[in-house]
């Protein structure tokens, strides 16, 4: 559960302080839009401080999983190009990182084959993520892409042997997946106990399920998400409009009072500060003071990324570049991961 990997993500950052050479990270999303504070404070602020310590990254940007509950995807090139910027402008370096769009991986996709033999129906029909993203899905029917994503997302993972991945707290069930084909994979066709794949490990950030303008999960498709890039005024009037309770004095008690904690929270992540104490100073000043804090805290921290990414905007030319180096390198390594996997399956000849 969610207990267990935070205590493990917490031995997990021992070990990354010793040696962070002997972690290899993948990671991704979906290009559905710009990037929001619940995703930079729940993966790509690590993602970012994991390259910085000397940890590989790659970055997956998950383009064929656009289509999963939705009938089109739109503006496609648009949503990889903006998400490029994102990781840019928070600082992941395409010189010693990898970003790429597993559309134009095929031998990564391939790998999705032995995968799915790995996994049981009934163990991707139990995944509560999966069955909680259906109940939220304009879509009338389930389609196969959307049952079988979490086995297509270990391939994400598998495909450069990276045995660490930063992700929010819904990942946990779709992590435990890639676990159990890496695990079946080896126990099935690794000779000699040497594994085929490693078994990656999730590291959870500080804030693993950030709350959004409404009080519930901060995502793209809630319409309660503020994105990193959008403008201070921007920014200002989501948090105004954002929900509170009745109660006065602020407090941060995120099980009872999720809308105001999630608020405090927010504040002191860009703080750098300790959410109790930042409750605390605001206390009876209540719910406006409140937003005002967490309006300047947010646009003060956001404002050299902000700005980062206006400078990459106006360069579309190396956005693209970027890609396409990095499609290379990703397309090289995922070919000797397939033959590996082929291999010990016998199935090159
Ligand atoms: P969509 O609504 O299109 O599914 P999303 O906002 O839920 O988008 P994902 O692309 O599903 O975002 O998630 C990408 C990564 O960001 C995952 O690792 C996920 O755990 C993390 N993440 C997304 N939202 C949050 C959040 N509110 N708090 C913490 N981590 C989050
Ligand atoms: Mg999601």
């Amino acid at each position: 559960g969610v207990r267990a990997a935070r205590i493990r993500s917490a031995e997990l950052e021992e070990q990354i302080r010793t040696d962070p050479r002997r972690f290899r990270v993948s990671t991704g999303d979906r290009p559905t839009g710009r990037l929001h504070l619940g995703h930079y404070f729940g993966t790509l602020h690590n993602r970012v401080r994991l390259q910085d310590l000397g940890t590989e990254l790659f970055v997956v940007i998950a383009d064929y999983q656009v289509l999963t509950d939705r009938d089109v995807a739109d503006d496609l090139p648009g949503h990889v190009e903006e998400l490029v910027l994102d990781h840019l402008a928070a600082g992941v370096d395409p010189a010693r990182s990898t970003i790429f769009t597993h559309s134009a991986i095929p031998a990564l996709n391939q790998l999705l084959l032995p995968f799915l033999s790995l996994v049981s129906v009934s163990e991707l029909g139990r995944n509560p993520t999966v069955k909680d993203e259906i109940a939220h899905s304009r879509q009338a029917a389930v389609s196969g892409l959307m049952f079988t994503y979490p086995a297509h997302q270990a391939a994400d993972i598998l495909f450069c042997k990276a045995n660490l991945v930063p992700v929010g707290q819904d990942q946990l069930p779709h992590l435990e997946l890639t676990r159990v084909i890496a695990r079946r994979l080896n126990h099935r066709y690794g000779s000699g106990g040497v594994p085929v794949l490693p078994e990656p490990e999730a590291l959870l950030s500080a804030a693993p399920l950030l709350l959004g303008t409404d009080g519930t999960k901060m995502s793209k498709s809630r319409g309660n998400a503020i994105a990193l890039a959008a403008s201070a005024d921007e920014t200002a009037r989501l948090i105004r409009g954002a929900k509170t309770d009745s109660e006065r004095h602020i407090s941060y008690e995120p099980a009872t009072r999720p809308e105001v904690s999630g608020l405090v929270l927010l504040t002191a992540l860009c703080l750098g500060r300790d959410p109790r104490q930042v409750a605390d100073d605001i206390g009876g000043a209540g719910a406006a003071a409140l937003k005002a804090a967490a309006t300047e805290a947010v646009n003060e921290y956001l404002a050299p990324l902000r700005a980062r990414r206006a400078m990459y905007a106006r360069d579309r030319g190396h956005v693209r570049q970027v890609l396409r180096e990095g499609n290379e390198r990703a397309s090289a390594i995922a070919e000797t991961t397939l033959n590996e996997v082929r291999a010990a399956m016998k199935t090159l000849y």
